[in-house]
């Protein structure tokens, strides 16, 4: 009998033992126009790689989850569901999820509260009017959780975040002004680690085999299986999309059905469980209740 290794289980629906989210940021070239601005013209092979993110591994992706059955989450910059035609179409046609991550994948924490706010309610303006609704979470771009992220997702009448890597289930986001559900992932379940390598993004990983990261993410699952966590992968189609990990994606799936009592969910259905929980009475979350701090800490104070 293995030690349990999480304090307060949480309830899944219908005695399932854990969660699965397979949610995809699909960022395309929003990042290369904000890096590059003007000399974004001039990036040809990173803008051909970002567009294969939108064009050709987001329908592939969306074929396996057609063929899995299963309905997931897709954090989008709202500039790529105004600037790619059809894609927010194809992901809400399969009964997918679209969730808020910045106008222009802009980094939150990067910018000034003013700025923040804008491009925020921007972007929730710009989905509900492609979509038909507002979003229902956030993940920040680039995991840049500012300090006004959470007032503005309450002010947005979001139920859930998805930036945060505070827990192993989910938990409690608590602000003077309400709260909401973090749904947290881990860096581990994150492809840029293993698949991304980028001169003009700054970023230089060495490729991973897919079975390097694959075995990886497995190891996370079947721990979470036991455990009763939850499991978010934060994968983007340029990456995971591509051939070989794309299978390795699909032998993933194949292998969390086989276990059984596994909740494939969109991060909306995992959040409105945990939030229908809480209210009755049928689970004590951890909390976290944010600002964590404001200023300097007193021992680093001068006197
Ligand atoms: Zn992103």
């Amino acid at each position: 009998m293995p030690t349990p290794l999480i304090d307060q289980p949480f309830p899944w629906p219908e005695g399932k033992r854990c969660a699965v989210c397979i949610s995809f940021d699909i960022d395309a070239e929003s990042l290369i126009h904000l890096g590059y601005r003007e000399e974004a013209d001039n990036k040809i092979m990173t803008r051909s790689e970002a567009r294969y993110d939108a064009e050709v591994a987001t329908p592939r992706l969306l074929a396996v989850f057609r063929n899995q059955n299963i309905k997931q989450t897709f954090f989008v910059p709202a500039w790529c569901l105004e600037h790619y035609k059809g894609l927010a179409e194809s992901i809400l046609k399969d009964g997918h999820e679209i969730a808020h991550h910045g106008y222009m994948h802009e980094n939150p924490n990067k910018l000034s509260d003013a700025e923040d706010r804008a491009w925020f309610r921007r972007s929730v303006a710009s989905i509900e009017k492609i979509t038909g609704r507002k979003p229902a979470g956030f993940r920040a771009p680039s995991y840049g959780f500012s300090r006004i992220s959470l007032e503005l997702m309450l002010e947005a009448g979001m139920v859930y975040d998805a930036s945060l890597m505070g827990h192993d289930i989910p938990y409690l986001l608590k602000h003077p002004k309400g709260s909401l559900i973090e749904l947290p992932s881990q860096r581990a379940l994150d492809d840029w680690t293993y698949f991304v390598m980028s001169r003009d993004y700054n970023w230089m990983m060495p490729i991973a085999p897919p079975e390097h990261a694959f075995s990886i993410y497995r190891a996370e699952f079947d721990a979470a299986w036991r455990h009763g966590g939850l499991w978010v992968a934060v994968w983007h189609p340029f990456a995971t999309g591509r051939l070989s990990r794309c299978e390795a994606m699909d032998q993933l799936i194949d292998h969390m059905k086989g276990k059984g009592g596994v909740w494939f969910a969109t991060m909306e259905e995992i959040a409105l469980h945990a939030k229908k929980m809480h209210e009755e009475g049928k689970w004590k979350p951890f909390v976290q209740e944010l600002p964590y701090a404001t200023g300097l800490v007193p021992a680093l104070k001068t006197a």
